[in-house]
């Protein structure tokens, strides 16, 4: 069985991201969709368990898809996973760098090869940060983001919160599936 392993820090999971897992459902048996926490992160919007929570109802349709919210290097998970390959998409040019030392960095530490999904132009503008900034200031985000995320984002903002501890907001580290603000 060829299982996609999708990893980031979906802080929040937008409509860039959907795209990307509903692709990789028709290239893999499966793609496991990993939220995770990145330590070099100080503050995240959602904690791990709300993104997971979040994800799983949004992939809902996606019989492929399966969620798991992980805080180990990402190779580990790739390695208790089975995955076949990791799945990372690219937004523009400016993605390339980091996604290539990334995915070099994965493949010298444990032979796995990194499969990239260019976005579609119409995804390619947005990122987890803008989308946090933009509904942090009141600003529609229902665009950009599934249903249940805009709601959650407006019943995070509206009860004032503004950090999990759990990582996720802005920063990223080598091989964690991140690469700086998203
Ligand atoms: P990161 O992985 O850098 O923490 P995200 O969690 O936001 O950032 O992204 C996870 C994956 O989704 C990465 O492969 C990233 O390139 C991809 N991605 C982010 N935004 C988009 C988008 N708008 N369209 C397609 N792929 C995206």
């Amino acid at each position: 069985m060829k299982v996609g392993l999708f990893p980031g820090s979906f802080d929040p999971f937008h409509n860039g991201h959907l795209e990307i897992v509903e692709r990789a459902s028709r290239l893999f048996d499966e793609v496991v969709v990993a939220a995770l926490r990145n330590p070099q992160k100080s503050t995240a919007l959602f904690d791990l368990d709300e993104r997971k929570a979040m994800l799983e109802e949004v992939v809902a349709h996606l019989p492929a898809a399966r969620i798991v919210s992980v805080s180990t290097l990402l190779v580990n998970v790739a390695r208790d996973v089975g995955a076949s390959a990791i799945v990372r998409g690219l937004r523009a040019v400016s993605d390339f760098e980091t996604e290539m030392q990334m995915a070099q960095m994965n493949h010298h530490l444990s032979g796995i090869e990194t499969i990239f999904i260019p976005t579609s132009p119409k995804y390619s503008f947005i990122h987890s940060k803008l989308v946090r900034e933009v509904a942090q200031f009141g600003g529609d985000v229902s665009a950009f983001v599934p249903k249940v995320v805009a709601e959650h984002l407006a019943a995070k903002f509206e009860a004032g919160q503004g950090g999990a501890g759990q990582g996720g907001a802005g920063q990223r580290g080598a091989g964690q599936g991140g690469k700086g603000a998203q």
